[in-house]
């Protein structure tokens, strides 16, 4: 049995019960509004986001291995225009039932190498947006560029330098001098 639903949150909402001794495929998409993404006019999702793995159960604790994939739309870094960001992330999560929460320093005790992010079901269920919702928000990029190579704007007349390169810097020089030609310094009184 795989799981796999499009389109909601409440597939991610898995049921520990449900989880077979052999573990449980897992395959579904959602919106990033349903994930409650940061989305603003700035950061679109324009596909669902995937998230393609395996739960598994030993005893109260499920784990979850697998990989989240998806394109964000930010303004480029340097001309302002939208970039496509894809990501994928490959996550390693452990549920811990809400009595075990101390687990967690025992996991650290232990110094495991890959130690799995930590987040608590509630004994029945567990929710894996949040721990989606966290890998994406690490996925943001931190200068994201429309293209490796984006000419970016020009400092003089704004212009967009990818689409036209302007007469600015033939004419001036070094921009940088330009712009200091147009300031004006009001005299202390
Ligand atoms: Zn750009
Ligand atoms: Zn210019």
């Amino acid at each position: 049995m795989v799981l796999s639903q499009q389109g909601s949150v409440a597939a991610l909402a898995v049921d520990i019960l449900r989880i077979p001794d052999e573990g449980l495929p897992l395959d579904v998409k959602v919106g990033a509004e349903e994930l409650r993404l940061p989305q603003a006019a700035e950061v679109t999702f324009p596909i669902l986001v995937r998230i393609l793995g395996r739960l598994a159960r030993v005893a109260e604790q499920v784990y979850f291995q697998g990989v989240i994939s998806g394109t964000m739309s930010t303004p480029c870094s340097r001309c302002v225009e939208s970039a496509a960001h894809d990501f994928e992330v490959e996550t390693q999560v452990m549920f811990l039932p809400p009595s075990a929460a101390d687990a967690h320093e025992d996991a650290e005790a232990v110094g495991l190498e890959d130690e799995p992010d930590i987040y608590v079901h509630d004994g029945t269920k567990l929710d894996l947006a949040p721990s989606v919702y966290d890998q994406i928000v690490l996925a943001f990029p931190v200068q994201p560029l429309c293209r490796p190579d984006c000419a970016g704007l020009c400092h003089i007349c704004g212009g967009n330098l990818n689409e036209a390169s302007c007469a600015c810097r033939a004419e001036s020089g070094d921009p940088r001098f330009a712009l200091l030609k147009n300031l004006s310094f009001s005299e202390p009184s």
